[in-house]
């Protein structure tokens, strides 16, 4: 269904999102017949650029990014012809004035602003559409992350951006929320009989969510030093996915509904012990450089590897635990949410059957999807001798060809703020309620001086991870 026509202005319309995500992204729901032709996307940086110079980049970034859709030559050039290049600079007057001029006074357009640009720049920009008169009531801002270092600084850019927009207008963007499997798991938890009744604390054993990546920091060391895994990934990424496990049931799947009942969760999360937290820091494999020579910071005590147990204290979770991790220059890039259930209380079946229990998993990657493992006979005549299968719901199977290409997290993100859904978006208090939790635990860190644990590159992380984990008589799942 398309939406209604718009005017994005892409605040960074040249920088390394808009090409590699939101250039393509926007090309695919074109092509897939859902942006109106007479929309416009104005890029606005501090290059200087005309519109062909901009058309140009656009067409490299599709090509080299655009997936499938890079060979739609026919839609690639009816695309190029709505996209608009404005030279601005986010601190300065120069050209707000051509940029208001690209931009359509008609109720019928709606018109949001992409701020993908650095952190530093986003209550800048906020003052300058304002005061540029760009906005109207109507109109949208988009934000990327990080939303800030911790609770003051968030709670800074919060305010700042309140004095230019209302709460219904700011789009916090976590892309996480825009992948398909994990708007399937809230299908999954509340449009089936069969999991919501066991999904607590009396059947479940625990949770894990892994987000394991291959890749280092080169190339943004400097910048991932100050922050570290816990900022960059567990306050926000991580989190959410928790959100999403834990949360009750909303009472619509609308934008507060939902955020509503995440941060409850979050409100209910623990404080973490310190000996429950594990931190990490690559090593180098001989061919690759070390964490601190990525980070050019030979003292460094940043993680770039976290591993942690929590707990919500609710009625739904009680002593639950909830383990989490993900880390950098892992074996595998895999990012799975595990629901471990209950062993059975008694087999019928004789010590040879050995105890088995179910687990849903939830891939976010690779291959998106979902997998029950279920207990059945093992075949043949050998005797009641059980083993555990895996239900396979994976969308390519499932769903046909049509679903092998799942859309893109930015896809659906960019096209829920022109139809004005902040379903899947970060509120405010949410993203303050995340500080609140992080911030003493990186606080107690850093206060007692501790050194992340040395870890080989290409491993699953620090030997003191699996401890935290195998004391509780539990085992992380594989990540190949
Ligand atoms: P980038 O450094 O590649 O691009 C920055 C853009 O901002 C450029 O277009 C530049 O011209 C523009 N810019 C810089 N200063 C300006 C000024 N004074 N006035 C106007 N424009 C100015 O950055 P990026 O990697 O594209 O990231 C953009 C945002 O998205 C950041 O907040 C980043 O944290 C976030 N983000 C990026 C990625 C990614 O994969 N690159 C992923 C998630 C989030």
């Amino acid at each position: 269904i398309p939406v209604d026509p718009f005017d994005l202005v892409i605040f960074g319309g040249t920088g390394d999102l808009a090409r590699r995500k939101i250039i393509p992204a926007l090309f695919r729901r074109f092509c897939a017949g859902q942006m109106p032709d007479d929309s416009r996307i104005i890029a606005a940086a501090r290059s200087e650029m005309d519109d062909d110079g901009y058309r140009e980049f656009a067409r490299e970034a599709i090509a080299e990014f655009g997936k499938k859709s890079a060979d739609n030559k026919k839609a690639l050039k009816g695309f190029l012809k709505q996209l608009h290049y404005v030279p601005v600079d986010a601190k300065g007057e120069g050209g707000w004035e051509s940029l208001k001029s690209l931009l359509r006074d008609d109720e019928n357009v709606v018109r949001a602003f992409y701020f993908s640009v650095g952190p530093s720049l986003f209550a800048d920009l906020a003052k300058q559409v304002r005061s540029h008169e760009l906005s109207t009531r109507e109109s949208r801002i988009v934000v990327e992350k990080p939303f800030g270092h911790d609770l003051e600084s968030a709670r800074a850019l919060n305010e700042e951006l309140a004095q230019h927009f209302h709460e219904d207008q700011i789009y916090r963007i976590d892309h996480y929320l825009g992948k398909e499997t994990v708007q399937n798991l809230m299908a999954v938890r509340f449009g089936n009989m069969l999991f919501e009744p066991l999904w607590n604390a009396q059947y479940v054993d625990h949770i894990q969510i892994t987000v394991a990546e291959t890749v280092g920091v080169e190339g943004r060391g400097s910048y991932y030093d100050k922050s570290g895994a816990m900022r960059d990934m567990v306050q926000n990424h991580l989190m959410q996915l928790l959100c999403l496990i834990a949360m009750e049931p909303p009472a619509r799947f609308e934008a507060d509904a939902v955020r509503d009942e995440k941060l409850k969760v979050i409100r209910a999360l623990d404080p973490v012990d310190p000996d429950q937290i594990v931190r990490g820091q690559y090593t180098s494999d001989g061919e690759m450089a070390s964490y601190r020579e990525d980070a050019e910071n030979a003292t460094s005590k940043t993680e770039s590897f976290i591993a942690l147990k929590c707990y919500i204290s609710n009625w739904r979770w009680a002593n639950t635990p909830f383990y989490l991790r993900t880390g950098k220059r892992l074996a595998a890039r895999a990012s799975e949410i595990a629901v471990v259930f209950k062993e059975t209380p008694h087999s019928i079946f004789g010590i040879d059957s050995g105890r088995h229990r179910n687990v849903l998993s939830i891939r976010l990657q690779p291959n998106e999807g979902m997998t029950l493992g279920v207990t059945i006979k093992e075949p043949g005549p050998g005797g009641m001798r059980l083993v555990d299968v895996p239900l396979d719901m994976s969308f390519a199977e499932a769903l046909g060809p049509e679903a092998e290409e799942v859309t893109d997290a930015y896809e659906r993100l960019i096209m829920d703020v022109i139809r004005g859904n902040q379903t899947l978006f970060m509120r405010g208090d949410e993203v303050e309620a995340a500080w609140a939790w992080t911030d003493p635990l990186i606080e107690g860190w850093e206060r007692r001086g501790d050194s992340p644990k040395p870890y080989d590159a290409g491993s699953i992380g620090p030997d003191d991870a699996a401890f935290l984990i195998n004391r509780d008589g539990r085992r992380w799942r594989g990540i190949k």
